[in-house]
């Protein structure tokens, strides 16, 4: 790839560049300028959504191109504009006061792995509708199609009349530069999607923070369920992108009396059931065993004994069936394996297409089960019932962001579900569904003395 738009060699030219894009970009352009841009950036990423795609699979070596290309179109299509920005009006005798949403000016923004271009082009369009640039430190393993999605972005704002430069990222992203942009006195805002060690080290940073962590969610299936529905639902939702979604079914609470119907159901739709030898390899395949802590009895936690290689995060079903031996037909999309609570696929969240299944006596028990197993990240759930108030219940303990019922977790993201999309869920800073109006400060103009009151 030649000059890219937008990708600079230090952190120091990223975020000059994106300071005076964004000053530009206040000054000269009103609100419908910036949707013009977004347009046209909506329009862009559609028509490249299978070259992107593609380019992440092949770089990130994670995922599935098919579902790929679906998440694009979504962040392109389904990501809010200009039109969730809201003004308060408030008037009295006293006078008139209008409370808007303004930039924070240059925000620093941190990408996963999972769902790289998806982020800046989500991120990118919420941040330029609420008049903010950015600059991004993406994640090296996906910093190539990272940079073609920044040129894009730039060119699709150029082509629509706009500066160069709201859209910003360092060309070989590390660390350091990480703490760079963290630290620079001009960048006035940090979000970052990712896992616990950056929401640690953002938070760490002293700054305003806006971090989207990692999940685990639980789904529970009780006896009231349409099981037909939840088994054929729970295996395409969960086996998307190879299970790479924070948000995807990561283990499933299936109350006993029903637990035989729906495996039987998941098995005809797209699963392959592990023998008890199988899962053993599987495990041995994916997890390293902490042989210090792997003394402790296993109810200790498992998250401390077991640790993920990450080199089969995000692989398909059937690449990790043939390294354990195994031939399976090529339409079969994830492994499901029946197992206890302390499991570590239960317990750990594996962005890979294994589901582990834990049958519970009752769904109070499925309920205990799932509220531990999320691990407070306050992330995304689900429950398969027809029993209004179980479901009342699981949705008040669990208190993730996202709680769907009845559908697949990608529902909350507005994927088969109403309501607007983002890659970036607000989760231990608790902003929740990320779309511009998160990207604002809250700012008061007041007039005094009965100014513009006219009732
Ligand atoms: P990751 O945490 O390994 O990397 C995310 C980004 O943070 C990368 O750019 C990486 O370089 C950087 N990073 C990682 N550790 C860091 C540290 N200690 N200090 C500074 N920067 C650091 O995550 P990943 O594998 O790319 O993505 C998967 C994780 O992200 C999962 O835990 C998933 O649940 C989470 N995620 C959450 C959301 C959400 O909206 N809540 C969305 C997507 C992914």
């Amino acid at each position: 790839m030649g000059n890219l738009l937008g990708v600079f060699n230090t952190v120091e030219e990223a975020i000059e560049a994106a300071d005076a894009a964004q000053k530009l970009f206040i000054k000269g352009f009103t609100i419908d300028d910036r949707e013009r841009m977004i347009s046209e950036i909506r329009k862009v990423f559609i028509a490249d959504a299978e070259k992107i795609a593609g380019m992440t699979v092949e770089e990130s070596k994670l995922g599935r191109v098919d579902d790929k290309i679906q998440k694009v179109m979504l962040a392109a299509t389904g990501t809010a504009g200009t039109e969730v920005l809201s003004t308060n009006v408030f008037s009295s005798h006293q006078g008139t006061t209008i409370e808007e949403g303004a930039p924070y000016g240059v925000i620093g923004a941190i990408t996963p792995v999972t769902n790289p271009t998806e982020t800046i082009l989500g991120n990118g369009i919420s941040m330029i509708a609420s008049g903010n640039a950015v600059v991004f430190n993406v994640h090296p393993s996906a910093k190539n199609v990272s940079a073609y999605g920044v040129n894009l972005i730039n060119e699709a704002i150029i082509a629509a009349g706009g500066p160069v430069n709201l859209i910003t990222m360092v060309k070989e992203p590390t660390m350091e530069t990480m703490q760079e942009i963290a630290k620079s006195p001009k960048t006035k805002l940090l979000v970052g999607t990712g896992g616990p060690g950056l929401v640690k080290a953002l938070l760490n940073s002293g700054k305003k923070v806006i971090a989207a962590g990692a999940g685990n969610p639980p789904v529970i299936i009780d006896e009231t369920a349409n099981i037909e529905l939840a088994g054929a639902t729970i295996v395409a939702s969960s086996s998307f992108d190879n299970n790479l979604l924070c948000i995807g079914e990561k283990e499933v609470f299936v109350v006993d009396s029903v637990a035989d119907q729906l495996i039987n159901v998941m098995a005809n739709s797209g699963s392959y059931l592990l023998s008890k030898e199988e899962v053993v390899k599987v495990t041995e395949l994916v997890f390293t065993k902490d042989e210090e802590n792997a003394a402790k009895p296993c109810t200790e936690d498992v998250r401390s004994q077991f640790h993920l290689k990450k080199e089969w995060v995000g692989q398909d079903a059937i690449k990790i069936l043939k390294a354990i031996g195994v031939t399976a037909s090529a339409d079969i999309r994830n492994l499901i394996f029946e197992t206890d609570f302390n499991n570590p696929f239960v317990q750990i969240e594996q962005m890979m297409p294994v589901l582990p299944i834990v049958r519970c006596t009752d769904y109070e028990e499925a309920i205990k089960f799932a509220v531990e197993a999320e691990h407070d990240n306050k992330h995304s759930a689900a429950m398969w019932s027809n029993n209004i108030e179980r479901i009342t219940k699981f949705g008040k303990l669990i208190n993730t962001t996202i709680f769907v019922q009845n559908g697949a977790t990608m529902a909350g993201i507005g994927f088969g579900g109403s309501g607007t999309t983002t890659a970036t869920i607000a989760t231990p800073t608790g902003e929740g569904i990320t779309n511009s109006m998160t990207f604002t400060r809250r700012r008061r103009f007041a007039i005094g003395n009965g100014g513009n009151y006219i009732l």
